[in-house]
């Protein structure tokens, strides 16, 4: 991409509004816009890394045995009233009517809709377990809609629901999940803490939610500090392993972690001081078990080998990508600006042009542009008309993990210089070794 011909609105005046840097620097990189309250455009350079964790999200679903289907954000009252929710959900759900006057709402969630389609086609134990997801956006009217994407109004969720005959099997389907998001925020460069949380309006009786510690955020957490210790889940786990999925799952429950509706301050006072842990952080991610809570109201049973016929129980399963992406940027950032993990950054390497229009400048970020091209990067050539110490903010404060800069002095001697962004450090190489390191 060439960023004269891009569309990346950079401010250069910190944002009044933004109260946390993640947001600052989201809006100063030109990387959503709001719309409304609480409602947000994702431009491009945004759009760019919510792909990046979307993809991972997905491959670590698909890893974990899910299967993506695509599911309406707007949904008839008729579902909620089904299950008995539409009256409960209360003033977070955005309830609208259709020209017929019909009760319509913007789906907060989809429990009710992934269980009509499971009770339209599934009639038998042998198409069990089952685990549905979409990465559709939801809307809830927030009290307090804040920190840009942290916290908005319309906000995209990776929501998954598991469907098995007995609660044994719904329980295996719980730590396929578990193990899932281990290695999904693990790639995403977190650490994720899974705490025992309160189930909420979703229901149910086991549930964790996967935490970001951060000071600015909005859970207050407990929890023993071994959880750094702890490996992530390898890549080829096998989800089928009944044993060695629960094996995972005992390691990373085996000490103390809650937020503060379940914190039992006896039971945290029991470990010892230096390995307490108290702290606030992010809600990236929720899962629930809540068996027959909506299969028996709705109606979604199968045919079990007994040939008698029994309610599913039934697991959903949360992720926020629009939430993680400022919960990166809160773990990953320095007084300059982001610092991208590899794995979510919007491009691999910028190419800065300290003198564009100087030819030699001009044709060796050619060539370069044009290798990382055909090699499959994701590059960025800065060939704007400006000056290089405004190249050099853009590119640290959009937080591109490698920086090649391209001056007329080094480049007399065929060399260019390579910057790592999160290091700061720097080295002179050929442009023959540029393309060679990088590609
Ligand atoms: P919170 O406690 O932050 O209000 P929640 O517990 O209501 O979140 P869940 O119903 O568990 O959220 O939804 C699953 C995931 O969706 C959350 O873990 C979070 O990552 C994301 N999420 C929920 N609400 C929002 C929001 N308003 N903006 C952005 N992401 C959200
Ligand atoms: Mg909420
Ligand atoms: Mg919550
Ligand atoms: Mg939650």
């Amino acid at each position: 991409m060439r960023l004269s011909r891009y569309f990346m609105p950079i401010l250069k005046e910190n944002p009044k509004e933004a109260e946390i840097v993640s947001h600052r620097l989201m809006l100063r990189a030109g990387m959503i816009r709001q719309q409304s309250q609480g409602i947000y455009s994702w431009l491009p350079l945004g759009k760019r890394v919510l792909d990046k964790v979307n993809a991972i999200v997905r491959e670590e679903q698909n890893r974990a045995g899910a299967i993506e289907l695509s599911m309406p954000t707007l949904q008839s009252a008729e579902l909620w009233q089904e299950s008995g929710r539409y009256d409960a959900y209360g003033k977070e759900m955005l309830r609208i009517r259709d020209r017929q006057d019909r009760p319509m709402l913007y789906g907060p969630t989809n429990e009710e809709m992934v269980t009509d389609i499971f009770r339209s086609y599934v009639k038998s134990y042998k198409d069990l377990p089952l685990n549905l997801y979409h990465i559709q956006l939801k809307f809830r009217d927030e009290i307090r809609p804040r920190f840009g994407t942290m916290r908005s109004r319309e906000f995209l969720m990776k929501d998954a629901y598991s469907f098995d005959l007995t609660r044994e099997g719904a329980e295996h389907s719980y730590r396929k999940m578990f193990a899932a998001y281990l290695r999904t925020f693990s790639r995403l460069g977190l650490r994720a803490i899974p705490m025992r949380a309160d189930t909420g309006p979703i229901g149910g009786n086991l549930s964790h939610e996967f935490i970001i510690l951060a000071d600015t955020g909005e859970s207050e957490v407990f929890s023993h500090k071994d959880f750094v210790n702890f490996d992530i889940p390898s890549a080829d786990t096998d989800f089928d392993d009944v044993a060695g999925l629960q094996s995972i799952f005992d390691q990373w429950t085996s000490v103390y972690a809650a937020t503060s509706e379940m914190h039992d301050e006896a039971a945290f006072s029991a470990i010892p001081e230096a390995e307490r842990l108290s702290a606030r952080g992010i809600e990236v991610g929720h899962i629930f078990y809540f068996g027959e809570k909506y299969s028996e109201p709705m109606g979604a049973k199968v045919q079990g080998p007994d040939g008698k016929e029994h309610f599913v129980h039934m697991g959903s399963y949360g992720i926020g990508p629009t939430r993680l992406v400022p919960a990166i940027i809160e773990a990953s950032h320095d007084e300059n600006g982001i610092i991208w993990p590899a794995s979510v950054a919007p491009f691999d390497i910028v190419v800065i042009n300290m003198k564009s229009g100087d030819e030699a400048c001009d044709s060796a970020c050619e060539k370069l542009y044009s290798a990382f091209m055909k090699a499959g990067k994701d590059v960025l050539l800065d060939d704007r008309d400006d000056r290089a110490g405004t190249k050099f903010a853009t590119a640290d404060l959009i937080g591109v993990p490698v920086q090649v800069i391209v001056g007329p002095r080094s480049v007399a001697s065929g060399e260019v210089e390579v910057k790592d962004r999160k290091t700061g450090a720097r080295e002179t190489m050929t442009i023959e070794a540029a393309v060679n390191r990088l590609v």
